[in-house]
């Protein structure tokens, strides 16, 4: 056989191969959950399911409604209607409408710009069709207002941004008794907000305000656009060894992690853009990675000392109060850290899998104490 009638022969036998092999619109997939998140600027919706589905989306002007009509699906799920109570959904609807077909009607209380997204399974998730429903100018609204808060700080006040780590789909670490690293946290970071805004020099703002997941390089950008002197994002530890417990504090470190263990975590805490389903918004990804790296490693360099000695100062007010995990801080890459004009620290307030922790992490009181210790460290550091 020549090489050309070979290569017919071959793709003869692949097509052949696809014709068999291609997966026809199948009726393997349940869809065994629905569920929603509300943002201040968006909703997402998100269907379990057991295999990936084939979708056709139709948008409604009046009443404001999306449509969509779902192949290869059944249902697997009693909740047949969720309600949602946020200023952009009222209700969501699931609907067998014949052999592996099933609608999910979205009913919206205004125009929202749709974006839908099939997620592969990952860690415990399944597979994951996931809604996203934008209020445009909302977003809009909400960038200006942070602007505006930059512009209008008086002279000499400080601006703290607290990002509690996790949210919506990514629950974070989870202790023993079921508590989620994303719910603690955020108790912490409100606790931290409202202390710091007594203070009349400062102004602290959080990222996340309520259970939904925002990418990790979007949360230094919500930094940037607050004007912040200062980033510290709040943890809560997670290990197979539950015997491990304590606080730590981690700083970036751009040439690599101080030992496997701070590389091990912060291939964990990467790990949340894709348990939360990150889009990367493409401007993101544009950057050349060369063009200004030299300007930005100078900057990077300076808001990194700064957080050097941030972390050291935490440590030294943390040990009157908790075990300490290790007793210097410790670096490795974490994307959230990447803010090159901004002191930025990550703390693991405690681990979430260990008992007595984990039964702490639950306490108001030692979520104040945390935030109380934070709060010294944040004024002592000014
Ligand atoms: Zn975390």
């Amino acid at each position: 056989m020549g090489p050309k009638l070979f290569k017919i022969a071959f793709l003869l036998l692949v097509g052949i191969f696809s014709i068999l092999f291609a997966s026809p619109p199948s009726f393997a997939a349940l869809i065994t959950d629905v569920r929603s998140w509300s943002a201040p600027d968006q909703v997402r919706v998100v269907l379990d399911l057991t295999e990936p589905v084939q979708y056709e989306s139709f948008s409604q002007q009046t009443p404001s409604q999306l449509r969509l009509e779902i192949r290869g699906a059944t249902l697997f799920t009693k909740k047949r209607e969720v309600e949602v109570d946020d200023p952009f959904l009222s209700k969501v609807n699931l609907t067998d409408v014949g052999p592996g077909k099933v609608r999910l009607v979205i009913h919206q209380k205004r125009p929202l710009r749709a974006n839908i997204l099939l997620l592969k399974p990952y860690l415990d998730k399944p597979h994951r069709l996931v809604i996203d429903l934008i209020d445009i100018a909302k977003e809009k609204i909400e960038q200006e207002e942070r602007i505006k808060q930059k512009e209008i700080r008086p002279k000499g006040m400080k601006t703290v941004v607290i990002d509690p780590g996790h949210g919506g789909e990514d629950p974070g670490a989870i202790g023993p008794r079921r508590t989620m690293e994303k719910d603690v946290v955020l108790k912490i970071g409100q606790k931290l907000i409202h202390i710091l805004n007594q203070n009349k020099e400062m102004k602290a703002f959080l990222t996340r305000k309520g259970d939904y997941f925002i990418p990790l390089e979007e949360r230094g950008r919500i930094a940037r656009e607050y004007g912040a002197d200062l980033f510290i994002s709040l943890h809560a530890d997670g290990s197979f060894n539950p015997s491990a417990r304590g606080s730590s504090i981690y700083c970036l470190s751009l040439s690599g992690a101080t030992d496997e263990a701070a590389k091990i975590l912060a291939d964990k805490e990467n790990m949340s853009n894709l348990l939360g389903g990150a889009v990367l918004r493409p401007a993101s990804l544009a950057k050349d990675p060369n063009l200004n790296q030299i300007l930005l490693d100078l900057m990077q360099n300076n808001s990194m000392k700064e957080s050097f000695r941030f972390a050291e100062l935490f440590l030294e007010e943390t040990k009157g109060f908790n075990h300490l995990k290790y007793p210097t801080y410790r670096q490795a890459n974490f994307i959230v850290l990447k803010a090159p004009d901004i002191p930025c620290v990550l703390v693991e307030t405690a681990f979430i899998t260990n008992k007595e922790d984990e039964r702490l992490l639950n306490q108001s009181e030692f979520q104040e104490k945390m935030a109380k210790t934070l709060y010294t460290t944040i004024n002592k550091f000014f």
